[in-house]
């Protein structure tokens, strides 16, 4: 069986064994369930290990191998560019659906408030959370390290890349043996992430089972019903967003068919979907990227890793329509310029969010502020939480399409041909 068969299956097999346990309120299925999910957190760790000395190394081979500067800067300002349109163009998505379709108004008053009210806990440690976040001038400084080992140890990808491509610029003008030597070395650390990754993606479905059968078993499916409509709503905008804009993007920019790209990417979309983390599936959206899609080495490890931390169009499409729902539900009009002002903030704020599971949650506290709903943060945030882990799980599996799409852009604005290339890893050649 392929390994994509597999993890879809222990997926479903995953969310059967979670919704039984939770329905037939099983107390020792639950327990159990529960019990195993350290497996996929520690599966969690296992491919997150890998991603700052694949960052470093993979970045700095391919900014070497690119070899002119400009090109890196035409990359750059081209990624930069493109990642902000299609964000916007999500928040603009998700505040036209929830127009339409009004996720908030279904919800009564006293739904409303009972569901604050269970939450409300949860939700003041969130608005903790939001203060702690730095000023836009404090997040820019921050993107210059003052030791690169530290931006590794705290996995500051922004700062890592900053500091790798200075390096990587600087070591082209070094004389040839001395440059030869460190690329060759950075070379081997990369080939050997990627024979590490494939280690680890042989137990992704023992993982995904246990993570999935956790969540499901643990989930409120009372608290679905009220949210329904809002749940159905952020799932509907995000698959219009997948589907469509990506689908018409590959179609114009990439040359690509979307579904054959859709399908050559399943690993890091159901990765993306079992972790809530685009940091953690960024080994595999790079692998993909390269062995699937066929991006070169250097369009991936330049583009990818920049997306994981600053592209989130699923988490950005989420924010509007939350933001929507809350205003909705507290009965405030929000004008066209409000909207406007989401667009500007939620594109943003889902720049500053991190790639890990409920960082959007956090940075939306940032949104509904800036269009002064400040006094509704707490109670609006407490509503929509329970049912947030899910819906993190397929804005996270957005925001890894997103990126990969992408990378297929950058690589044929830059004339590459984009023809899969299944690279003969070390592990199954012959020794010696
Ligand atoms: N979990 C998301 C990610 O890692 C971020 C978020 O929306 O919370 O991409």
């Amino acid at each position: 069986m392929q390994l994509y068969n597999k993890i879809l299956l222990s997926l479903l097999l995953g969310v059967v064994a979670g919704f039984v346990a939770n329905f037939f309120e099983i107390g020792w299925f639950i327990s159990v369930l529960v019990a195993i999910q350290p497996i996929g957190t520690g599966w969690i760790r296992l491919i997150t290990m890998i991603v700052v000395p694949l960052v470093v190394a993979s970045l700095l081979v391919g900014t070497v191998s690119l070899g002119d500067l400009r090109k890196l800067g035409r990359i750059g300002s081209k990624t930069i560019v493109y990642y902000m349109c299609t964000t916007a163009i999500a928040v603009v998505l998700g505040l036209l659906i929830s127009n339409v379709l009004k996720p908030g108004s279904g919800v009564d008053q006293a739904t409303r408030d009972s569901l604050a009210a269970d939450f409300a806990g949860q939700a003041e440690a969130s608005m903790t959370m939001a203060a702690e976040k730095p000023s836009t001038v404090e997040i820019l400084l921050n993107m210059i390290p003052t030791n690169p080992v530290q931006a590794a140890a705290e996995m500051d990808l922004l700062a890592l890349i900053v500091f790798t491509i200075i390096f990587g610029a600087a070591l082209t003008l070094i004389e040839t043996p001395k440059k030869e030597a460190v690329v060759a070395f950075f070379d081997g650390v990369n080939q050997t992430c990627m024979v590490m990754i494939d280690w680890i993606m042989k137990l992704a479905p023992y993982a995904v089972f246990a993570l999935i059968a956790a969540i499901v078993a643990e989930f409120g499916f009372e608290l679905l019903q009220s949210l329904l409509m809002y749940s159905l709503v952020v799932v509907l905008g995000l698959l219009l967003h997948a589907t469509l804009t990506y689908g018409t993007i590959l179609r114009v920019l990439a040359g690509l068919n979307p579904i054959t790209f859709f399908k050559r990417i399943r690993n890091p979309q159901l990765i993306a979907f079992s972790t809530s983390s685009s940091n953690a599936t960024l080994p595999i959206t790079m692998e993909t990227a390269e062995e699937e899609v066929g991006v070169s080495n250097e369009v991936a490890s330049f583009v990818l890793p920049l997306g994981a931390t600053i592209n989130m169009d699923g988490t950005a499409l989420y924010q509007a329509v939350a933001v929507m729902f809350i205003a909705q539900i507290y009965g405030i009009d929000l004008t066209i310029a409000d909207q406007l002002v989401v667009v500007l903030t939620a594109t943003l704020a889902s720049v500053g969010a991190a790639g890990v599971p409920s960082a959007g949650i956090i940075t939306l506290i940032i949104v509904l502020n800036s269009i002064g709903l400040g006094e509704f943060v707490q109670g609006g945030i407490a509503l929509i939480l329970g049912v947030d882990r899910i819906l993190d799980m397929i804005r996270t599996s957005v925001n890894v399409t997103g990126d990969l799409t992408a990378s297929a852009v950058i690589a044929r604005s830059e004339g590459e041909a984009l023809v899969p290339r299944p690279v003969d890893h070390p592990v199954a050649m012959s020794p010696g």
